[in-house]
């Protein structure tokens, strides 16, 4: 089921342990607070910053977010549909700006993944 899954937590801004309490404090990437992030999660008390300068490993995710974004749409639109390179670095550069902050969000979430495993019980219990 999806919510047992580690990506649920990553698509839905929620706690990795419980995918109940939420990780970020807006739910929108474009808010003036899209980098605020809840110190523990509300629901099950999971420590969200488990020691300080722990997101700098989340760069190196964001930096393959920015890869595969990159790469995919290069073939969407340079072999696909055939658009000149001066069209789509033009399309491109802007594109990677406007997802900076959903990026950002996206790879501190799957950054906590990797270290936090999905927990039933946590879940099902209030803290
Ligand atoms: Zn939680």
């Amino acid at each position: 089921m999806l919510t047992n899954s580690r990506l649920y937590s990553i698509a839905f801004n929620k706690c990795p342990r419980c995918h109940q309490g939420d990780f970020f404090v807006t739910h929108s990437a474009y808010d003036r607070h899209f980098d605020k992030m809840h110190d523990q999660c509300a629901h099950c008390g999971e420590n969200l910053e488990p020691e300080p300068g722990f997101y700098w490993g989340a760069m190196f995710v964001s930096y393959a977010f920015y890869t595969l974004y990159t790469l995919v749409t290069a073939a969407l639109f340079l072999t696909w549909l055939n658009v000149d390179l001066d069209y789509y670095l033009a399309g491109l550069l802007p594109t990677l700006v406007l997802l900076t902050p959903y990026f950002f969000r996206l790879a501190r979430r799957t950054w906590l993944t990797f270290f936090v495993a999905y927990d039933r019980q946590k879940a099902a219990v209030a803290h």
